[in-house]
Protein backbone atom coordinates (compact mmCIF):
# COMPACT_ATOMS: atom_id res chain seq x y z
CA UNK A 1 0.00 0.00 0.00
CA UNK A 2 1.32 3.66 -0.99
CA UNK A 3 2.67 4.85 2.11
CA UNK A 4 2.22 8.86 3.11
CA UNK A 5 4.21 10.90 5.71
CA UNK A 6 3.00 14.18 6.79
CA UNK A 7 5.97 16.37 9.18
CA UNK A 8 4.04 18.59 11.77
CA UNK A 9 0.11 18.62 12.91
CA UNK A 10 -0.29 22.37 13.41
CA UNK A 11 -2.98 23.83 10.57
CA UNK A 12 -0.88 22.79 7.95
CA UNK A 13 -0.45 19.33 8.53
CA UNK A 14 -4.31 19.02 9.69
CA UNK A 15 -5.23 20.79 6.50
CA UNK A 16 -3.62 17.44 4.81
CA UNK A 17 -5.06 14.95 7.39
CA UNK A 18 -8.21 16.54 6.88
CA UNK A 19 -8.22 16.58 2.79
CA UNK A 20 -7.14 12.24 2.77
CA UNK A 21 -10.00 11.91 6.01
CA UNK A 22 -12.91 13.81 3.31
CA UNK A 23 -11.61 11.22 0.74
CA UNK A 24 -12.09 8.65 3.14
CA UNK A 25 -15.46 9.87 4.19
CA UNK A 26 -16.29 9.21 0.58
CA UNK A 27 -15.80 5.78 0.64
CA UNK A 28 -12.61 6.76 -1.55
CA UNK A 29 -9.21 4.34 -0.69
CA UNK A 30 -6.65 6.33 0.87
CA UNK A 31 -2.69 5.53 1.47
CA UNK A 32 -1.41 4.72 4.85
CA UNK A 33 -0.85 7.70 6.24
CA UNK A 34 1.23 8.61 9.18
CA UNK A 35 1.74 12.25 10.50
CA UNK A 36 5.00 12.83 13.01
CA UNK A 37 4.42 15.46 15.30
CA UNK A 38 7.53 16.74 17.67
CA UNK A 39 5.51 18.53 20.19
CA UNK A 40 2.93 16.50 22.47
CA UNK A 41 -0.01 18.15 21.10
CA UNK A 42 -1.59 19.37 17.41
CA UNK A 43 -2.04 22.89 16.61
CA UNK A 44 1.10 24.01 15.52
CA UNK A 45 2.16 27.71 16.45
CA UNK A 46 -1.60 27.75 17.94
CA UNK A 47 -0.10 26.02 21.17
CA UNK A 48 0.86 28.82 23.27
CA UNK A 49 3.62 27.72 25.80
CA UNK A 50 5.29 29.75 29.00
CA UNK A 51 8.44 28.38 28.08
CA UNK A 52 10.93 29.84 25.55
CA UNK A 53 14.37 28.58 23.71
CA UNK A 54 14.06 25.18 24.94
CA UNK A 55 11.02 22.76 25.63
CA UNK A 56 10.84 20.33 28.77
CA UNK A 57 12.44 17.71 26.15
CA UNK A 58 15.23 20.20 25.10
CA UNK A 59 14.02 20.06 21.67
CA UNK A 60 13.36 23.89 20.26
CA UNK A 61 10.30 25.54 21.48
CA UNK A 62 8.16 25.67 18.52
CA UNK A 63 5.41 28.33 19.24
CA UNK A 64 6.67 32.21 18.87
CA UNK A 65 2.68 33.01 20.00
CA UNK A 66 1.88 34.67 23.60
CA UNK A 67 -0.29 35.57 25.89
CA UNK A 68 -2.98 38.23 24.96
CA UNK A 69 -2.73 37.78 21.55
CA UNK A 70 -5.52 38.16 19.25
CA UNK A 71 -6.34 37.41 15.57
CA UNK A 72 -5.16 40.06 13.36
CA UNK A 73 -7.40 39.29 10.33
CA UNK A 74 -10.94 38.85 10.02
CA UNK A 75 -11.45 35.40 10.64
CA UNK A 76 -14.10 35.24 7.61
CA UNK A 77 -10.42 35.50 6.01
CA UNK A 78 -9.72 32.39 7.33
CA UNK A 79 -12.86 30.47 7.55
CA UNK A 80 -12.77 26.56 6.38
CA UNK A 81 -15.63 25.88 3.90
CA UNK A 82 -16.30 22.77 4.99
CA UNK A 83 -16.33 23.77 9.22
CA UNK A 84 -17.49 27.11 9.80
CA UNK A 85 -17.54 29.21 12.74
CA UNK A 86 -20.85 28.62 13.13
CA UNK A 87 -21.05 25.49 13.44
CA UNK A 88 -18.25 25.00 15.44
CA UNK A 89 -19.41 27.81 18.24
CA UNK A 90 -22.97 26.92 17.92
CA UNK A 91 -23.42 30.58 16.79
CA UNK A 92 -22.38 33.46 14.84
CA UNK A 93 -18.99 35.09 16.66
CA UNK A 94 -17.19 38.36 16.20
CA UNK A 95 -14.51 38.90 13.68
CA UNK A 96 -11.22 38.73 15.65
CA UNK A 97 -11.16 36.16 18.54
CA UNK A 98 -8.48 35.33 20.33
CA UNK A 99 -5.51 32.93 19.72
CA UNK A 100 -7.51 30.45 22.15
CA UNK A 101 -10.76 30.91 20.19
CA UNK A 102 -9.46 30.51 17.16
CA UNK A 103 -7.27 27.35 18.65
CA UNK A 104 -10.56 25.62 19.72
CA UNK A 105 -11.78 26.04 16.24
CA UNK A 106 -8.76 24.63 14.29
CA UNK A 107 -8.94 21.73 16.78
CA UNK A 108 -12.56 21.25 16.59
CA UNK A 109 -12.48 20.42 12.92
CA UNK A 110 -9.41 18.22 13.35
CA UNK A 111 -11.37 15.94 15.99
CA UNK A 112 -14.48 16.01 13.48
CA UNK A 113 -12.12 14.01 11.18
CA UNK A 114 -10.88 11.40 13.17
CA UNK A 115 -7.40 11.60 12.31
CA UNK A 116 -5.83 11.43 15.58
CA UNK A 117 -4.94 8.19 15.35
CA UNK A 118 -2.77 8.76 12.44
CA UNK A 119 -0.56 11.21 14.41
CA UNK A 120 2.50 10.38 16.36
CA UNK A 121 3.21 13.04 18.45
CA UNK A 122 6.90 13.45 20.08
CA UNK A 123 7.51 12.39 17.30
CA UNK A 124 10.96 14.47 16.03
CA UNK A 125 11.67 14.21 11.90
CA UNK A 126 15.65 13.82 11.86
CA UNK A 127 15.98 12.94 8.31
CA UNK A 128 14.67 12.54 4.88
CA UNK A 129 16.67 10.78 2.26
CA UNK A 130 15.46 10.05 -0.88
CA UNK A 131 15.48 6.20 -1.17
CA UNK A 132 14.14 4.26 -4.24
CA UNK A 133 11.12 6.12 -5.38
CA UNK A 134 10.32 7.83 -2.21
CA UNK A 135 11.78 8.32 1.20
CA UNK A 136 13.65 6.71 3.53
CA UNK A 137 12.51 9.06 7.12
CA UNK A 138 14.56 8.81 10.44
CA UNK A 139 12.01 9.95 13.55
CA UNK A 140 13.16 10.03 17.04
CA UNK A 141 10.42 9.01 19.10
CA UNK A 142 11.80 11.81 21.91
CA UNK A 143 10.41 10.45 25.01
CA UNK A 144 11.67 6.34 24.66
CA UNK A 145 14.72 8.18 22.80
CA UNK A 146 14.46 5.64 19.92
CA UNK A 147 15.22 6.17 16.65
CA UNK A 148 13.47 4.77 13.71
CA UNK A 149 13.73 4.51 10.33
CA UNK A 150 10.42 3.94 7.82
CA UNK A 151 10.36 4.23 4.12
CA UNK A 152 7.30 6.58 2.88
CA UNK A 153 6.65 6.81 -1.09
CA UNK A 154 5.69 10.31 -0.41
CA UNK A 155 6.71 12.97 2.01
CA UNK A 156 4.73 16.25 3.14
CA UNK A 157 6.28 18.77 4.89
CA UNK A 158 4.70 21.11 7.32
CA UNK A 159 6.57 22.07 9.73
CA UNK A 160 5.87 26.20 9.42
CA UNK A 161 7.99 28.82 8.92
CA UNK A 162 8.03 31.36 12.18
CA UNK A 163 10.03 29.47 14.83
CA UNK A 164 13.70 30.04 13.84
CA UNK A 165 14.20 33.88 14.67
CA UNK A 166 16.14 36.46 12.51
CA UNK A 167 18.28 37.75 14.44
CA UNK A 168 20.33 40.88 12.94
CA UNK A 169 23.58 42.13 14.92
CA UNK A 170 23.67 46.07 15.73
CA UNK A 171 26.67 48.06 16.82
CA UNK A 172 27.14 47.76 20.42
CA UNK A 173 24.01 45.85 21.32
CA UNK A 174 25.96 43.51 23.77
CA UNK A 175 26.90 46.54 26.07
CA UNK A 176 22.51 47.24 26.68
CA UNK A 177 21.98 46.96 29.82
CA UNK A 178 18.45 46.17 29.59
CA UNK A 179 16.37 43.11 28.06
CA UNK A 180 16.95 41.94 24.63
CA UNK A 181 14.62 39.44 23.04
CA UNK A 182 13.56 37.87 19.79
CA UNK A 183 9.73 38.11 19.40
CA UNK A 184 9.65 34.66 19.18
CA UNK A 185 10.22 34.51 22.83
CA UNK A 186 7.91 37.19 23.65
CA UNK A 187 5.51 35.76 25.81
CA UNK A 188 3.42 38.39 27.44
CA UNK A 189 3.28 42.25 27.48
CA UNK A 190 3.27 42.21 31.89
CA UNK A 191 6.62 42.46 32.15
CA UNK A 192 7.23 46.06 30.33
CA UNK A 193 4.68 48.04 32.74
CA UNK A 194 6.20 51.43 33.21
CA UNK A 195 8.73 50.48 31.19
CA UNK A 196 10.59 52.54 27.73
CA UNK A 197 10.20 49.69 24.92
CA UNK A 198 12.14 49.64 22.17
CA UNK A 199 10.53 47.58 18.98
CA UNK A 200 12.81 46.80 15.80
CA UNK A 201 10.81 45.81 12.50
CA UNK A 202 7.58 46.89 10.66
CA UNK A 203 5.84 44.03 10.32
CA UNK A 204 3.00 42.16 12.00
CA UNK A 205 5.22 41.09 14.90
CA UNK A 206 6.38 44.28 15.60
CA UNK A 207 2.72 46.24 15.12
CA UNK A 208 1.11 43.65 17.51
CA UNK A 209 3.46 43.19 20.31
CA UNK A 210 4.59 46.90 20.56
CA UNK A 211 1.17 47.58 20.76
CA UNK A 212 0.45 44.81 22.99
CA UNK A 213 2.99 46.59 25.55
CA UNK A 214 1.61 49.87 25.30
CA UNK A 215 -2.19 48.52 26.30
CA UNK A 216 -1.12 46.49 28.95
CA UNK A 217 0.82 49.60 30.89
CA UNK A 218 4.19 50.23 28.84
CA UNK A 219 5.27 53.98 28.95
CA UNK A 220 6.62 54.55 25.59
CA UNK A 221 7.15 52.51 22.54
CA UNK A 222 9.14 53.43 19.96
CA UNK A 223 9.14 51.35 16.41
CA UNK A 224 12.39 51.27 14.17
CA UNK A 225 12.11 50.54 10.53
CA UNK A 226 14.87 49.03 8.08
CA UNK A 227 12.90 50.03 4.78
CA UNK A 228 9.74 52.06 5.70
CA UNK A 229 7.57 53.13 8.54
CA UNK A 230 3.95 51.59 9.16
CA UNK A 231 2.87 54.89 9.24
CA UNK A 232 -0.07 54.25 11.31
CA UNK A 233 -1.78 56.85 14.12
CA UNK A 234 -0.07 55.42 17.27
CA UNK A 235 -1.59 56.04 20.30
CA UNK A 236 0.19 58.19 22.37
CA UNK A 237 3.56 57.30 23.55
CA UNK A 238 3.99 55.93 20.52
CA UNK A 239 6.37 56.86 17.77
CA UNK A 240 8.50 55.04 14.55
CA UNK A 241 11.99 55.72 13.76
CA UNK A 242 14.70 55.15 11.25
CA UNK A 243 16.88 51.78 11.89
CA UNK A 244 19.05 52.14 15.05
CA UNK A 245 22.87 52.38 14.08
CA UNK A 246 24.11 52.00 17.31
CA UNK A 247 23.39 51.17 21.25
CA UNK A 248 25.40 52.41 24.15
CA UNK A 249 24.31 51.06 27.74
CA UNK A 250 20.59 51.73 27.54
CA UNK A 251 20.86 54.66 25.00
CA UNK A 252 19.93 53.30 21.36
CA UNK A 253 20.97 56.10 18.32
CA UNK A 254 19.05 55.74 15.07
CA UNK A 255 20.14 56.64 11.43
CA UNK A 256 18.33 60.07 11.52
CA UNK A 257 20.78 61.28 14.03
CA UNK A 258 18.03 60.87 17.43
CA UNK A 259 18.91 59.00 20.56
CA UNK A 260 16.33 57.76 23.37
CA UNK A 261 17.09 55.28 26.54
CA UNK A 262 15.18 52.29 26.59
CA UNK A 263 14.50 49.39 29.32
CA UNK A 264 14.07 46.94 26.56
CA UNK A 265 14.74 46.06 23.09
CA UNK A 266 12.61 43.38 21.24
CA UNK A 267 13.99 42.45 17.85
CA UNK A 268 10.43 41.77 15.97
CA UNK A 269 12.78 41.17 12.98
CA UNK A 270 10.93 38.22 11.27
CA UNK A 271 11.56 34.18 11.02
CA UNK A 272 14.10 31.91 8.95
CA UNK A 273 12.64 29.21 6.46
CA UNK A 274 14.45 26.29 8.67
CA UNK A 275 14.57 22.03 7.61
CA UNK A 276 17.53 20.72 9.32
CA UNK A 277 15.60 17.40 8.18
CA UNK A 278 16.22 17.83 4.24
CA UNK A 279 19.42 17.21 2.46
CA UNK A 280 20.28 20.71 0.05
CA UNK A 281 18.44 19.20 -2.89
CA UNK A 282 15.43 18.41 -0.90
CA UNK A 283 15.12 21.48 0.83
CA UNK A 284 13.43 24.99 0.35
CA UNK A 285 15.10 27.71 0.06
CA UNK A 286 13.34 30.90 0.16
CA UNK A 287 12.61 34.25 2.48
CA UNK A 288 8.89 35.68 3.44
CA UNK A 289 7.19 35.39 0.34
CA UNK A 290 4.78 34.77 -1.78
CA UNK A 291 5.69 32.31 -4.59
CA UNK A 292 8.02 29.67 -3.51
CA UNK A 293 10.65 28.99 -5.29
CA UNK A 294 11.17 25.51 -6.21
CA UNK A 295 7.20 24.27 -5.69
CA UNK A 296 5.00 23.92 -9.00
CA UNK A 297 2.13 25.25 -7.55
CA UNK A 298 3.49 26.30 -4.33
CA UNK A 299 3.58 22.85 -2.95
CA UNK A 300 5.53 20.53 -5.21
CA UNK A 301 8.67 19.85 -5.40
CA UNK A 302 9.22 20.19 -8.81
CA UNK A 303 12.80 18.44 -8.75
CA UNK A 304 11.04 15.37 -7.41
CA UNK A 305 7.41 15.44 -7.34
CA UNK A 306 7.01 12.98 -4.39
CA UNK A 307 7.84 15.68 -2.16
CA UNK A 308 5.22 18.73 -1.04
CA UNK A 309 5.44 21.44 1.23
CA UNK A 310 2.30 22.57 2.76
CA UNK A 311 2.05 26.70 3.86
CA UNK A 312 5.38 27.63 3.17
CA UNK A 313 3.83 31.23 1.40
CA UNK A 314 3.91 34.73 3.20
CA UNK A 315 0.79 34.45 4.41
CA UNK A 316 -2.73 37.11 3.74
CA UNK A 317 -4.84 33.71 3.73
CA UNK A 318 -3.94 30.86 6.17
CA UNK A 319 -6.20 28.23 7.00
CA UNK A 320 -8.40 28.35 3.50
CA UNK A 321 -5.09 28.48 1.40
CA UNK A 322 -3.49 25.18 3.97
CA UNK A 323 -6.72 23.79 2.61
CA UNK A 324 -6.52 24.25 -0.88
CA UNK A 325 -3.09 23.40 -1.04
CA UNK A 326 -3.81 19.88 1.00
CA UNK A 327 -6.58 19.00 -1.21
CA UNK A 328 -4.12 19.66 -4.64
CA UNK A 329 -1.45 17.63 -2.83
CA UNK A 330 -3.67 14.77 -2.12
CA UNK A 331 -5.55 14.44 -5.45
CA UNK A 332 -1.67 14.52 -7.21
CA UNK A 333 -0.83 11.75 -4.76
CA UNK A 334 -4.09 9.81 -5.34
CA UNK A 335 -3.37 10.28 -8.97
CA UNK A 336 -6.76 11.94 -9.61
CA UNK A 337 -4.42 15.50 -10.86
CA UNK A 338 -1.84 14.35 -13.31
CA UNK A 339 1.62 16.77 -13.22
CA UNK A 340 2.31 18.59 -16.40
CA UNK A 341 6.05 17.36 -17.16
CA UNK A 342 8.71 19.69 -15.65
CA UNK A 343 9.60 22.08 -18.39
CA UNK A 344 5.63 23.15 -18.38
CA UNK A 345 5.53 23.02 -14.53
CA UNK A 346 8.63 25.51 -15.02
CA UNK A 347 7.32 28.10 -17.09
CA UNK A 348 4.00 27.85 -14.89
CA UNK A 349 6.31 28.93 -12.04
CA UNK A 350 8.16 31.61 -13.34
CA UNK A 351 4.99 33.40 -14.41
CA UNK A 352 4.08 33.51 -10.52
CA UNK A 353 7.78 34.06 -9.94
CA UNK A 354 7.56 37.41 -12.18
CA UNK A 355 4.19 38.57 -11.47
CA UNK A 356 5.37 38.89 -7.61
CA UNK A 357 8.25 40.36 -8.54
CA UNK A 358 5.53 43.43 -10.28
CA UNK A 359 3.44 43.49 -7.37
CA UNK A 360 3.49 47.03 -6.19
CA UNK A 361 1.44 47.44 -2.74
CA UNK A 362 -0.49 45.24 0.00
CA UNK A 363 -3.81 45.05 -2.57
CA UNK A 364 -2.11 43.89 -5.38
CA UNK A 365 -0.40 40.67 -2.84
CA UNK A 366 -4.14 40.46 -1.78
CA UNK A 367 -5.60 39.56 -5.24
CA UNK A 368 -2.28 37.73 -6.35
CA UNK A 369 -3.24 34.90 -2.91
CA UNK A 370 -6.45 34.99 -3.76
CA UNK A 371 -5.69 34.06 -7.52
CA UNK A 372 -3.26 31.36 -6.37
CA UNK A 373 -5.66 29.72 -4.56
CA UNK A 374 -8.26 29.75 -7.01
CA UNK A 375 -6.03 27.72 -9.46
CA UNK A 376 -5.11 25.35 -7.03
CA UNK A 377 -9.08 25.11 -5.92
CA UNK A 378 -9.91 24.62 -10.21
CA UNK A 379 -11.66 21.56 -10.40
CA UNK A 380 -10.83 20.27 -6.74
CA UNK A 381 -13.90 19.71 -4.82
CA UNK A 382 -13.04 21.63 -1.55
CA UNK A 383 -16.65 22.87 -1.11
CA UNK A 384 -16.89 26.27 -2.59
CA UNK A 385 -16.94 29.27 -0.46
CA UNK A 386 -16.73 33.43 -1.61
CA UNK A 387 -13.15 33.87 -2.52
CA UNK A 388 -14.10 37.18 -3.90
CA UNK A 389 -16.06 38.15 -0.67
CA UNK A 390 -12.90 37.68 1.36
CA UNK A 391 -10.46 39.83 -1.25
CA UNK A 392 -13.03 42.39 -0.39
CA UNK A 393 -13.05 42.30 3.33
CA UNK A 394 -9.11 42.02 3.29
CA UNK A 395 -9.04 45.33 1.59
CA UNK A 396 -11.74 46.45 3.93
CA UNK A 397 -9.55 45.34 7.02
CA UNK A 398 -6.51 47.19 5.22
CA UNK A 399 -8.40 50.28 5.02
CA UNK A 400 -9.52 49.91 8.61
CA UNK A 401 -6.07 49.84 10.05
CA UNK A 402 -5.29 52.84 8.50
CA UNK A 403 -7.80 54.60 9.93
CA UNK A 404 -7.03 53.01 13.43
CA UNK A 405 -4.76 50.73 14.36
CA UNK A 406 -6.45 50.41 18.25
CA UNK A 407 -9.72 50.04 16.65
CA UNK A 408 -9.50 48.11 13.70
CA UNK A 409 -10.34 44.84 15.44
CA UNK A 410 -13.89 46.25 16.89
CA UNK A 411 -15.18 45.97 13.04
CA UNK A 412 -17.10 43.32 11.98
CA UNK A 413 -17.16 41.07 8.54
CA UNK A 414 -19.71 38.72 6.70
CA UNK A 415 -18.52 34.95 6.52
CA UNK A 416 -17.72 33.77 2.81
CA UNK A 417 -19.23 30.51 4.12
CA UNK A 418 -22.83 31.25 5.94
CA UNK A 419 -23.07 34.43 4.00
CA UNK A 420 -23.75 36.04 7.42
CA UNK A 421 -22.36 39.50 8.79
CA UNK A 422 -20.91 38.66 12.27
CA UNK A 423 -21.12 40.30 15.64
CA UNK A 424 -19.93 42.83 17.05
CA UNK A 425 -17.90 41.70 20.09
CA UNK A 426 -19.21 43.29 23.47
CA UNK A 427 -15.66 44.65 24.78
CA UNK A 428 -13.45 46.96 22.35
CA UNK A 429 -10.00 45.42 21.69
CA UNK A 430 -8.17 48.43 23.05
CA UNK A 431 -10.04 47.61 26.27
CA UNK A 432 -10.54 44.33 26.46
CA UNK A 433 -7.38 43.02 29.02
CA UNK A 434 -9.21 38.94 29.07
CA UNK A 435 -8.57 36.80 26.53
CA UNK A 436 -10.33 33.96 27.95
CA UNK A 437 -12.53 32.11 25.56
CA UNK A 438 -15.15 32.18 27.88
CA UNK A 439 -15.11 35.92 28.32
CA UNK A 440 -15.14 36.16 24.49
CA UNK A 441 -17.44 34.01 23.75
CA UNK A 442 -20.29 35.66 26.68
CA UNK A 443 -22.99 38.15 24.87
P1 LIG B 1 2.85 25.67 12.43
O1 LIG B 1 1.63 26.18 13.06
O2 LIG B 1 4.14 26.33 12.76
O3 LIG B 1 2.95 24.10 12.70
C1 LIG B 1 4.06 23.32 12.31
C2 LIG B 1 4.09 22.04 13.15
O4 LIG B 1 5.21 21.24 12.73
C3 LIG B 1 4.29 22.31 14.64
O5 LIG B 1 3.31 21.62 15.38
C4 LIG B 1 5.69 21.76 14.93
O6 LIG B 1 5.84 21.25 16.24
C5 LIG B 1 5.82 20.66 13.88
N1 LIG B 1 7.22 20.34 13.53
C6 LIG B 1 8.19 21.21 13.18
N2 LIG B 1 9.33 20.53 12.91
C7 LIG B 1 9.07 19.21 13.10
C8 LIG B 1 9.85 18.02 12.97
N3 LIG B 1 11.13 18.06 12.57
N4 LIG B 1 9.26 16.84 13.25
C9 LIG B 1 7.95 16.78 13.65
N5 LIG B 1 7.16 17.89 13.77
C10 LIG B 1 7.72 19.08 13.49
N6 LIG B 1 -2.28 33.20 11.28
C11 LIG B 1 -3.57 33.60 11.23
O7 LIG B 1 -4.32 33.13 10.38
N7 LIG B 1 -4.07 34.49 12.12
C12 LIG B 1 -3.30 35.01 13.11
O8 LIG B 1 -3.77 35.82 13.92
C13 LIG B 1 -1.93 34.59 13.21
N8 LIG B 1 -1.15 35.04 14.19
C14 LIG B 1 0.15 34.61 14.25
C15 LIG B 1 0.94 35.09 15.27
C16 LIG B 1 2.26 34.71 15.38
C17 LIG B 1 3.11 35.25 16.49
C18 LIG B 1 2.82 33.82 14.43
C19 LIG B 1 4.25 33.42 14.51
C20 LIG B 1 2.02 33.34 13.39
C21 LIG B 1 0.69 33.73 13.30
N9 LIG B 1 -0.15 33.27 12.28
C22 LIG B 1 -1.45 33.67 12.23
C23 LIG B 1 0.38 32.43 11.20
C24 LIG B 1 0.51 30.94 11.63
O9 LIG B 1 1.80 30.58 11.35
C25 LIG B 1 -0.50 30.08 10.90
O10 LIG B 1 -1.80 30.42 11.34
C26 LIG B 1 -0.36 28.58 11.12
O11 LIG B 1 -0.05 28.26 12.44
C27 LIG B 1 0.66 27.94 10.21
O12 LIG B 1 0.43 26.56 10.26
P2 LIG B 1 1.54 25.49 9.86
O13 LIG B 1 0.95 24.17 10.17
O14 LIG B 1 2.01 25.76 8.50
O15 LIG B 1 2.78 25.77 10.82
P1 LIG C 1 7.69 39.43 8.76
O1 LIG C 1 6.34 39.79 8.30
O2 LIG C 1 8.53 38.57 7.91
O3 LIG C 1 8.45 40.82 9.01
C1 LIG C 1 9.79 40.89 9.38
C2 LIG C 1 10.15 42.34 9.71
O4 LIG C 1 11.50 42.34 10.20
C3 LIG C 1 10.09 43.29 8.53
O5 LIG C 1 9.54 44.52 8.94
C4 LIG C 1 11.57 43.47 8.18
O6 LIG C 1 11.88 44.73 7.66
C5 LIG C 1 12.20 43.38 9.55
N1 LIG C 1 13.62 43.03 9.49
C6 LIG C 1 14.19 41.89 9.02
N2 LIG C 1 15.53 41.96 9.12
C7 LIG C 1 15.81 43.17 9.67
C8 LIG C 1 17.01 43.83 10.01
N3 LIG C 1 18.20 43.27 9.80
N4 LIG C 1 16.93 45.06 10.56
C9 LIG C 1 15.73 45.65 10.76
N5 LIG C 1 14.54 45.08 10.44
C10 LIG C 1 14.59 43.85 9.91
O7 LIG C 1 7.64 38.72 10.19
P2 LIG C 1 6.66 38.98 11.43
O8 LIG C 1 6.30 40.41 11.54
O9 LIG C 1 7.32 38.30 12.57
O10 LIG C 1 5.32 38.19 11.05
C11 LIG C 1 5.35 36.77 10.95
C12 LIG C 1 3.95 36.17 10.94
O11 LIG C 1 3.38 36.27 12.23
C13 LIG C 1 2.94 36.83 10.00
O12 LIG C 1 2.24 35.83 9.31
C14 LIG C 1 1.99 37.57 10.90
O13 LIG C 1 0.67 37.65 10.40
C15 LIG C 1 2.04 36.74 12.14
N6 LIG C 1 1.73 37.52 13.36
C16 LIG C 1 0.43 37.72 13.73
C17 LIG C 1 0.12 38.43 14.88
C18 LIG C 1 -1.30 38.64 15.33
O14 LIG C 1 -1.62 39.70 15.74
N7 LIG C 1 -2.16 37.70 15.30
C19 LIG C 1 1.12 38.97 15.64
C20 LIG C 1 2.44 38.76 15.25
C21 LIG C 1 2.74 38.04 14.11
P3 LIG C 1 11.74 45.15 6.11
O15 LIG C 1 10.36 45.66 6.00
O16 LIG C 1 12.79 46.17 5.97
O17 LIG C 1 12.02 43.91 5.30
Amino acid sequence: MTKVCIIGAGPSGLSALRAFSTARDQGIRIPDITCFEKQNNWGGQWNFTWRTSLDENGEPVHSSMYRHLWSNGPKECLEFSDYSFEEHFGKSIPSFPPRSVLRNYIVGRAEMSNVKELIKFNHSVRLVEEDKEGFMVTVEDIHKKRVIKEYFDYVIVATGHFSVPNVPEFEGIETFTGRVMHAHDFRSADEFIGKDVLVVGASYSAEDIGLQCKKYGAKTVSFSFRTAPMDFIWPNGVDERPLLTSVNKNSVTFRDGSHKNFDAIILCTGYLHSFPFLPEDLRLVTNNRLFSPGLYKGVVWNDNTHLFYIGMQDQWYTFTMFDAEAWYTRDVILEKIKLPVKDERTVDMKKWDERENKLEDAYEMIDYQADYIRALLEGSDYPSFNLELTQKEFKAWKKEKEKSIVGYRDKSYCSPVTNKQSPIHHTKWWEAMDDTIETYLKG
